[in-house]
Protein backbone atom coordinates (compact mmCIF):
# COMPACT_ATOMS: atom_id res chain seq x y z
CA UNK A 1 0.00 0.00 0.00
CA UNK A 2 1.03 3.20 -1.23
CA UNK A 3 2.17 6.09 1.83
CA UNK A 4 1.98 9.00 -0.18
CA UNK A 5 -0.44 10.98 0.68
CA UNK A 6 -1.42 12.17 -2.69
CA UNK A 7 -1.97 8.61 -3.52
CA UNK A 8 -4.53 8.36 -0.55
CA UNK A 9 -6.25 11.54 -1.19
CA UNK A 10 -6.66 9.97 -4.85
CA UNK A 11 -7.58 6.59 -3.97
CA UNK A 12 -9.96 8.21 -1.56
CA UNK A 13 -8.50 6.63 1.77
CA UNK A 14 -8.38 9.97 3.08
CA UNK A 15 -11.70 12.08 2.47
CA UNK A 16 -11.29 15.41 0.15
CA UNK A 17 -13.60 17.41 -1.41
CA UNK A 18 -12.40 17.91 -4.95
CA UNK A 19 -13.00 20.72 -6.66
CA UNK A 20 -12.02 18.37 -10.49
CA UNK A 21 -11.20 15.20 -11.38
CA UNK A 22 -10.94 13.53 -14.67
CA UNK A 23 -9.37 10.39 -15.80
CA UNK A 24 -5.93 11.95 -14.97
CA UNK A 25 -5.84 14.98 -13.16
CA UNK A 26 -7.17 16.00 -9.45
CA UNK A 27 -7.77 19.08 -7.46
CA UNK A 28 -8.87 19.82 -4.30
CA UNK A 29 -8.64 23.19 -1.69
CA UNK A 30 -4.76 23.26 0.08
CA UNK A 31 -5.34 22.30 3.87
CA UNK A 32 -2.82 25.31 4.54
CA UNK A 33 -4.02 27.56 2.08
CA UNK A 34 -1.28 30.51 1.27
CA UNK A 35 -3.71 32.64 -0.48
CA UNK A 36 -7.36 33.47 -0.59
CA UNK A 37 -7.58 30.58 -3.08
CA UNK A 38 -5.32 28.01 -2.87
CA UNK A 39 -5.93 24.89 -4.80
CA UNK A 40 -3.27 21.74 -5.61
CA UNK A 41 -3.76 20.38 -9.49
CA UNK A 42 -1.94 16.33 -8.77
CA UNK A 43 -2.14 14.00 -11.76
CA UNK A 44 -3.14 10.50 -10.34
CA UNK A 45 0.05 9.04 -11.55
CA UNK A 46 2.86 9.04 -8.79
CA UNK A 47 5.45 10.63 -10.17
CA UNK A 48 8.06 12.10 -6.84
CA UNK A 49 9.62 15.18 -8.43
CA UNK A 50 9.63 17.39 -11.69
CA UNK A 51 13.10 15.77 -11.77
CA UNK A 52 12.14 12.69 -12.68
CA UNK A 53 9.65 13.43 -15.57
CA UNK A 54 9.93 11.71 -18.77
CA UNK A 55 9.11 12.99 -22.59
CA UNK A 56 5.84 10.64 -21.88
CA UNK A 57 4.84 12.83 -18.95
CA UNK A 58 4.45 16.19 -21.12
CA UNK A 59 0.83 15.36 -22.13
CA UNK A 60 -0.02 15.15 -18.45
CA UNK A 61 1.97 18.33 -17.63
CA UNK A 62 -0.24 19.87 -20.43
CA UNK A 63 -3.02 18.66 -18.86
CA UNK A 64 -2.05 20.15 -15.21
CA UNK A 65 -1.85 23.31 -16.66
CA UNK A 66 -4.63 23.65 -18.74
CA UNK A 67 -6.96 22.34 -15.63
CA UNK A 68 -5.66 24.70 -13.75
CA UNK A 69 -6.28 27.41 -16.32
CA UNK A 70 -10.14 26.05 -16.17
CA UNK A 71 -9.99 26.39 -12.53
CA UNK A 72 -9.12 29.32 -12.26
CA UNK A 73 -11.53 30.73 -14.39
CA UNK A 74 -14.35 29.25 -12.22
CA UNK A 75 -13.01 30.37 -9.02
CA UNK A 76 -13.63 34.28 -10.81
CA UNK A 77 -9.28 34.80 -10.54
CA UNK A 78 -8.49 34.65 -14.29
CA UNK A 79 -8.75 38.14 -15.11
CA UNK A 80 -7.32 39.64 -11.72
CA UNK A 81 -4.78 37.05 -11.86
CA UNK A 82 -3.07 33.89 -10.00
CA UNK A 83 0.21 32.17 -9.45
CA UNK A 84 0.99 28.53 -10.83
CA UNK A 85 3.50 27.16 -9.00
CA UNK A 86 5.87 23.91 -8.64
CA UNK A 87 8.16 22.97 -5.76
CA UNK A 88 10.84 20.87 -6.60
CA UNK A 89 12.64 19.04 -3.77
CA UNK A 90 13.23 19.54 -0.22
CA UNK A 91 15.08 22.64 -1.39
CA UNK A 92 12.61 24.14 -3.40
CA UNK A 93 9.75 23.52 -0.58
CA UNK A 94 8.84 20.47 -1.43
CA UNK A 95 7.32 18.78 1.46
CA UNK A 96 5.18 16.11 -0.40
CA UNK A 97 6.88 14.01 -2.67
CA UNK A 98 4.01 13.37 -5.48
CA UNK A 99 3.96 16.03 -7.90
CA UNK A 100 1.78 18.96 -7.60
CA UNK A 101 0.79 22.34 -9.05
CA UNK A 102 -0.13 25.20 -6.45
CA UNK A 103 -2.74 27.54 -7.85
CA UNK A 104 -2.89 31.01 -5.82
CA UNK A 105 -4.85 34.10 -6.35
CA UNK A 106 -7.90 35.87 -4.76
CA UNK A 107 -5.61 38.76 -3.91
CA UNK A 108 -7.99 41.39 -5.78
P1 LIG B 1 4.62 21.29 -1.32
O1 LIG B 1 5.28 22.01 -0.20
O2 LIG B 1 4.80 21.95 -2.65
O3 LIG B 1 5.01 19.82 -1.34
O4 LIG B 1 3.07 21.39 -1.04
C1 LIG B 1 2.36 20.48 -0.28
C2 LIG B 1 1.05 21.13 0.07
O5 LIG B 1 0.13 20.14 0.46
C3 LIG B 1 1.13 22.14 1.21
O6 LIG B 1 0.73 23.43 0.75
C4 LIG B 1 0.18 21.58 2.26
O7 LIG B 1 -0.54 22.58 2.94
C5 LIG B 1 -0.72 20.70 1.43
N1 LIG B 1 -1.37 19.59 2.13
C6 LIG B 1 -0.81 18.74 3.01
N2 LIG B 1 -1.71 17.83 3.43
C7 LIG B 1 -2.88 18.12 2.80
C8 LIG B 1 -4.20 17.56 2.82
N3 LIG B 1 -4.50 16.48 3.56
N4 LIG B 1 -5.13 18.13 2.05
C9 LIG B 1 -4.86 19.22 1.31
N5 LIG B 1 -3.64 19.79 1.23
C10 LIG B 1 -2.67 19.24 1.98
ZN1 LIG C 1 1.63 9.47 -4.76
Amino acid sequence: MSECLFCKIIGREIPTDFVFEDQEVVAFKDINPQAPLHLLIVPRKHIETVNVLTPEDAPLISRMILAARDLAKRFGVAQSGYRLVVNVEKGGGQEIFHIHMHLLGGWC
